[in-house]
C-alpha cells in the first residue's frame, strides 16, 4: 500500500457507492466489510455496533457468519470492548497476548493472530468498533491504521443516518431527579442558571467528497474567515489592547496560521473526505493524542487548537450556531468538555452566570479569561454528559466544589436566598471601598491584594486596597508558550506599575518549580520525588542566572524614576537573600554605568515560607527592608502537609496554636528590628484567620481581591486591644478548639466575620 491516502481513497470510493445504493442497512454493512477487507488485504474485517449498551457483531468478512448478531461484548470486555471503553486504537501482532483478550468460539477467530481495531466515534463516544484481523502475526502499519480511522469516521455517519444505532442509547441512561456533581473550583463564586451546552453537534451531512478540489477550496476559504475572526477578536474594544487576552490570542493566531494543521486537513481531503469530514478527522486524531498527554500546559495549548478546529468546522458547514451565537435567552450555566478562551469571550456576559467543564485547569487560558469576566468556573467535573441535559436547572457553587443538577424546589429556594445574601453583602462591601481599614480603637490594618496578571492590577481600584502586596511574576511565565524575553517582561512590569498608579506594588521574583512547571524549562521538577521541597523558587532562580538577571533588569528598567519593591520567594537561609539582592545590585550598577534612569528607591524583601528562616531572623532582619509570611508554603512545611493534597486540606487548621505561636515569634523579632512585616498567604483572606492574625500583631495583609471587602468589614468592627488580649490568653492556654473559641468570641463581640 502506497499511502494512507490511497488506501483510504479506495475505501471511500467504494463506500460512496454503497451509500448511494438503495440497499438496506444490513446489506450495506456487509458490503462495507468486504470493501475494507479487500483494500487492506485483510482476511477479517468486522463491524461491531452499540445496541442496548452492548457491542454487537453486525457484519463480518472472514469470521463465521453465524456469529453475526450473536457475538456481543460489554464495554470494557475483550479487545473490542476495551477499544470502545477507552475510545482508543489497538494494534496487536498477537491478539491473545493482550490482557483484555477474550476468546469467542462462535466466531472461529482462533486462526487469526494479528488484530487492529479503531473506535467508531460519534459525539466523542464510541458507538462501535471497526476491526481487522490477520492469520500472520504482524503489526498493522501506521498507514493502515490511518486508513481504518478515516473509514471509521465515514462509517459513523453512515450508521447514524441508516438509523443503525440508537443515539439516545449511546448517551447512557440519563439519571432523573437531583444529582450532585463535584469538581475542582477554578474560579470561585456561586451561580444559578439553565444548563446550556456550548457545543451543538455539527451534523456532517456528507463525508465522502464528490470533487476533491472543490472541498479544498472550501477549506481554504474557511481558513481565511477563521483567521479574520481571530484578528477581529484580538481587536475587540471590550478587552482592549494590552490585556492578558492579547497573549492568549497570540497563541491562537499561531495555531490559526499553522502550516502543519492545514496540511493535515489537506491530506485528509486527498484521501477523499469532504472538507467537514477532513477537519473532523484531524480533530479526532488530535483528541486521541491529547488523551495520552499528561503535561497539563501542553494539553491546554491543544485545547486552543481544538477550539479553532470547531470554529473551522462551523464555518465550513455553515452551521455557525454555538450556544453563544444562538444567544443566551436566560441566565445560563455553560456546560462544555472544555472551552477555548475565544469561545468563552463570545458569550453575553449579562446572561452567562457560570461555567462547568469536564476538563480545565487552574492555569488554562479559559480560566484566566473567566476570572477576568467574573464568571465562576467548576472544572474536572466527571459524568457531565451522562447527567446533565440541555435546559436542566443547575446550582453551581464553585466554593463548595459542587453543582446541583435539577434541584428540588426547596433547595432552589435556599440557594436563591443565599445568592441574594451574597449580593447584599457584596453591595455592602463595595460601599466600604473608600472607607479606611481601621479598627474601632483607631488602629490601622493595611490591606493589599495578591495579583499576577495585568488585569488584576485594576482590582486595586475596585476593591479599595492600598496596593499589591504580592505580585506573582511567574504567572506571566506560566501562561506563555515560550520564555518571556526581557523586553516583554519589562513592558509588562511597567504596565502593572502604571495600572497601580501611586500605590505600591511588591514584585515577587519568579517562583516556579514545585507544582508550577514551565513547559520550556522541561527539566524542572520532572524527576523530583518531593517537588515542593525541591529545586524551585529562589533555589532555581539563583542557579538559572540568566533567568534571574533578565528579570532583575526588566524590573529595574520598568521602575525607572519610581519606587521598586522586590521580594524573593522561599528564602531558606540569609545568604540566599544576599545572593539574590546581588543579582539586582549588579544590574543596577550596569544601568548606572550606562547612564540609564534608575528607580528612585528600591526596597528588598524576603518571604518567610521555610520554617528554618525563623531561627535566623537576627541575621536576616538587619539586611532586609521588609518581610512577608507566605502562609501557604509555611503551613505545608510546618505541618509536613502537601498544600495540593485535597485529603489534607481539612486536616490542619490555620487557626492552631502551632501556626499562631510561630507567626507571633516572627512578629516580635520584626518589631525588635523595626522591619515591616506582612502576611500574604491565603490565610489572611479569611476573616476569622485575619482576626487571629491581628490578635498576634499582624497589621498588614496581602489577600485575594475578592476578600478585601469582607476583611475590611471585620477590621472596622473589631477592637484591636480586645482581640490582642483575647488571643494572647488563648495562646497561653491552648487547650480549646481554637476555631470555635475565636468564632464564639467574635460573635459575642459583634465582630463581622461574614
Ligand atoms: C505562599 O506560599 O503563601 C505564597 C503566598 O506564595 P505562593 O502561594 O505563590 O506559593
Ligand atoms: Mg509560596
Amino acid at each position: 500500500m502506497e499511502s494512507a491516502a490511497i488506501a483510504a481513497r479506495n475505501i471511500l470510493t467504494g463506500l460512496h457507492e454503497v451509500m448511494a445504493s438503495g440497499n438496506h442497512a444490513q446489506a450495506k454493512l456487509n458490503q462495507v466489510v468486504n470493501i475494507i477487507g479487500e483494500a487492506l488485504s485483510s482476511e477479517v474485517c468486522s463491524i461491531y455496533l452499540l445496541r442496548d449498551g452492548v457491542l454487537e457483531l453486525y457484519a463480518t468478512r472472514g469470521l463465521n457468519q453465524d456469529a453475526v448478531h450473536v457475538t456481543r461484548l460489554g464495554f470494557g470486555e475483550g479487545l473490542v470492548g476495551t477499544i470502545a471503553e477507552n475510545v482508543e486504537t489497538l494494534n496487536l501482532d498477537e491478539a491473545a497476548a493482550h490482557p483484555a483478550f477474550r476468546y469467542m468460539p462462535e466466531t472461529g477467530e482462533e486462526r487469526f493472530h494479528s488484530f487492529a481495531g479503531v473506535p467508531i466515534v460519534r459525539s466523542e463516544r464510541a458507538v462501535g468498533v471497526l476491526a481487522v484481523q490477520h492469520a500472520d502475526p504482524r503489526k498493522y502499519a501506521e498507514v493502515e491504521i490511518e486508513a481504518l480511522q478515516t473509514t471509521a469516521m465515514v462509517l459513523s455517519e453512515l450508521i447514524a443516518y441508516a438509523g443503525l444505532i440508537d443515539e439516545a442509547g449511546t448517551i447512557g441512561s440519563s439519571q432523573i431527579g437531583t444529582v450532585v456533581l463535584t469538581g475542582l473550583p477554578l474560579v470561585s463564586g456561586v451561580a444559578a442558571g439553565t444548563a446550556i451546552f456550548h457545543q451543538p453537534n455539527v451534523r456532517i451531512e456528507h463525508t465522502v467528497a464528490e470533487d476533491t478540489e472543490a472541498e479544498r477550496a472550501r477549506v481554504y476559504s474557511a481558513f481565511d474567515k477563521m483567521r479574520e475572526q481571530i484578528d477581529r477578536m484580538a481587536n475587540m474594544a471590550e478587552f482592549g489592547a494590552g490585556g492578558e487576552h492579547e497573549e492568549i490570542l497570540a497563541t491562537y493566531k499561531m495555531f490559526a496560521y499553522d502550516e502543519g494543521w492545514s496540511r493535515r486537513i489537506n491530506e485528509a481531503i486527498d484521501s477523499g473526505l469532504t472538507a467537514e469530514a477532513a477537519i473532523e478527522r484531524v480533530q479526532q486524531r488530535t483528541r486521541m493524542r491529547m488523551r495520552q498527554i499528561d503535561d497539563p500546559l501542553l494539553a491546554d495549548r491543544m485545547h486552543d487548537l481544538e477550539d479553532l478546529s470547531n470554529r473551522l468546522l462551523r464555518i465550513v458547514s455553515g452551521q455557525m450556531s454555538t450556544a453563544a451565537q444562538l444567544g443566551l435567552k436566560q441566565d445560563s450555566i455553560l456546560v462544555a468538555r472544555n472551552l477555548g478562551p475565544a469561545e468563552l469571550l463570545e458569550y453575553d456576559k449579562r446572561r452567562l452566570r457560570g461555567v462547568i467543564l469536564e476538563e480545565g485547569s487552574l492555569t488554562a487560558h479559559v480560566t484566566i479569561v473567566a476570572r477576568a469576566m467574573g464568571v465562576p468556573v467548576l472544572g474536572r467535573v466527571a459524568g457531565v454528559r451522562q447527567t446533565i441535559l440541555d435546559g436542566d436547572m443547575l446550582l453551581l457553587n464553585a466554593d463548595e466544589k459542587t453543582v446541583i443538577v435539577r434541584p428540588a424546589a426547596a433547595v432552589q429556594q435556599a440557594f436563591s436566598s443565599e445568592l441574594a445574601d451574597r449580593q447584599k453583602k457584596k453591595a455592602r462591601y463595595a460601599a466600604l471601598r473608600d472607607e479606611p481599614s481601621v479598627t474601632k480603637d483607631g488602629k490601622k490594618v493595611t490591606l493589599m491584594i495578591n495579583a499576577g496578571l495585568r488585569d488584576d492590577a485594576l482590582a486595586i481600584g475596585l476593591s479599595g486596597a492600598e496596593g499589591i502586596g504580592l505580585f506573582r511574576t511567574e504567572f506571566q511565565f506560566l501562561i506563555s508558550a515560550t520564555l518571556p524575553q526581557r523586553e516583554r517582561q519589562q513592558r509588562f512590569y511597567r504596565e502593572v506599575l502604571d495600572a497601580a498608579g501611586d500605590k505600591p506594588v511588591v514584585f515577587r521574583t519568579i517562583d516556579v518549580g514545585g507544582d508550577k512547571a514551565l513547559p520550556y524549562l522541561k527539566h524542572v521538577s520532572d524527576e523530583e520525588e518531593n517537588p515542593a521541597l525541591g529545586w524551585r523558587a529562589l533555589r532555581l532562580a539563583l542557579d538559572q542566572e540568566g533567568l534571574m538577571k533578565a528579570q532583575a533588569r526588566a524590573l529595574l528598567e520598568a521602575a525607572a524614576g519610581r519606587n521598586l519593591n522586590v521580594m524573593f520567594p522561599m528564602v531558606s537561609e540569609p545568604w540566599e537573600f544576599d545572593a539574590a539582592k546581588q543579582v539586582f545590585e549588579t544590574q543596577l550598577e550596569y544601568l548606572a554605568s550606562r547612564k540609564k534612569q534608575l528607580p528612585s528607591r528600591i526596597r528588598y524583601g524576603a518571604m518567610l515560607e521555610v520554617p528554618a528562616l525563623a531561627e535566623v531572623l537576627d541575621v536576616l532582619l538587619p539586611k532586609i527592608d521588609f518581610l512577608s509570611i507566605g502562609t501557604n508554603d509555611l503551613t505545608q512545611f510546618l505541618f509536613a502537609a502537601d498544600r495540593a493534597d485535597p485529603r489534607l486540606a481539612e486536616r490542619y487548621d490555620w487557626l492552631s496554636p502551632a501556626i499562631l505561636r510561630f507567626i507571633r515569634r516572627v512578629v516580635l523579632a520584626c518589631r525588635e528590628h523595626k522591619v515591616d512585616l506582612a502576611v500574604c498567604g491565603e490565610m489572611g483572606g479569611r476573616t476569622l484567620e485575619a482576626l487571629a492574625l491581628m490578635g498576634i500583631g499582624i497589621d498588614r495583609l496581602s489577600i485575594t481581591p475578592a476578600a478585601v471587602g469582607a476583611v475590611k468589614a471585620m477590621v472596622r468592627s473589631t477592637n484591636m486591644a480586645d482581640v490582642e488580649g483575647f488571643i494572647e490568653e488563648l495562646l497561653s492556654n491552648p487547650t480549646a478548639n481554637f476555631r470555635q473559641e475565636i468564632s464564639n468570641w467574635a460573635s459575642k463581640q459583634g465582630v463581622e466575620i461574614g
